[in-house]
């Protein structure tokens, strides 16, 4: 029998890039015909001509391309879920809209798929950023795969292809504050890596500010693990005992030598640093309250305007009380 594929394009604002994504698609049409294609572009609430141009295509070959519009842009990581709701195919791959993930990589994990792994992600080879962006990708990766036990992989983006398993399992995880890569190795599964050389931007832009990578990182690590948590803790009790030991040999040294007041280095050192230790700390706690605030209200993770230029929302929305993440 023959098996459906979807490839989900998340896209935001990516008018520019549609005419480069037709001929990709049509060559990976060309190249696979073994199996039936789905191509899903997911429209997070683009202001431009993106929507307009997803239309046309849906217009022009229904058969093959669909489109989910959304209400607002709700991220990346939110349109991806969507992507993940709406796909009907037996697996699904993650590509994004502006084509710096080549197509030629797909018939490599369609073959691995064959062989029954579950999740084949794609690992970027050579990085084309900054010496600085790479290190602190690295540093980065090392500390989060010291603070939990679930094994992470690096050099991984959203290119991969997941399973219908897979899909079904992130489906359930409808967290709102949203780390699809810390998910993709909670949800484990037979896990392959295939190597790519990552292409350059052919149109637009990259839509990542500095502030949002910092925020992504947070996001990743505090999404991740409670070990920041942990370290406050570690750090509160070793200064507390310092702290304690530095107190028994100042009443020894006052009781032996009076006191002819002085230190007043000591104390502002002091002083600073038990007010930065206090301040981090409460910024971590900060950080795990603001995901608890987020959670509790228990908004869906994105809202639909429209499915193929009808609305039907939230019925598909797997946003229905007692079943999230469970419709169809
Ligand atoms: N994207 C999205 N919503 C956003 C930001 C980006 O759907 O709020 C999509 C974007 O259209 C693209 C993919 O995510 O298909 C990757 O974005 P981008 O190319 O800006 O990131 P980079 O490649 O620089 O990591
Ligand atoms: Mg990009």
């Amino acid at each position: 029998m023959r098996r459906k594929v979807t490839i989900v394009l998340p896209a935001y604002n990516e008018e520019a890039s549609f005419e480069l994504l037709k001929e990709r698609m049509g060559r990976v049409l060309a190249e696979n015909p073994d199996y039936d294609w789905e191509f899903l572009m997911v429209n997070d609430g683009s202001t431009d001509n993106t929507l307009q141009q997803m239309m046309r295509l849906h217009r022009e070959d229904a058969g093959h391309w669909n489109y989910v519009d959304l209400s607002r842009n709700f991220g990346k990581e939110a349109a991806m879920l969507a992507g993940f709701d709406y796909a009907r195919g037996d697996a699904l791959i993650v590509m994004d809209i502006d084509m710096q993930h080549p197509v030629e990589v797909i018939p490599e994990m369609l073959r691995w798929w064959e062989e029954g792994y579950d999740d084949v992600y794609a690992q970027r080879r050579s990085s084309r950023e900054s010496w600085f962006k790479r290190r602190s990708s690295r540093w980065y990766y090392r500390l989060l795969q010291r603070s939990t036990r679930v094994p992470i992989q690096q050099n991984t983006g959203d290119f991969r292809l997941l399973d219908r398993s897979c899909i079904d399992a992130l489906r359930r995880l409808r967290e709102t504050e949203r780390n699809t890569k810390g998910l993709y190795s909670w949800i484990g599964f037979r896990k392959k890596g295939v190597y790519y050389e990552q292409l350059e931007r052919q149109t637009g832009r990259s839509k990542w500010s500095v502030m949002q990578l910092i925020d992504l990182a947070i996001n990743g690590l505090t999404s991740y693990t409670v070990a920041p948590l942990r370290m406050a803790t570690i750090l509160g009790v070793s200064v507390s005992l310092i702290a304690f030991l530095y107190l028994i040999y100042i009443i020894i040294k006052t009781v032996l030598y009076g006191d002819p007041v002085a230190g007043y280095p000591t104390l502002m050192v002091t002083i600073l640093f038990m007010g930065g230790v206090q301040l981090l700390s409460l910024g971590i706690i900060g950080e795990y309250l603001g995901k608890v605030f987020m959670e509790s209200k228990g908004r869906p993770v994105y809202l639909v305007e429209s499915y193929n230029g009808v609305k039907d929302g939230d019925k598909e929305n797997g946003v229905k009380d007692g079943d999230k993440g469970m419709v169809r």
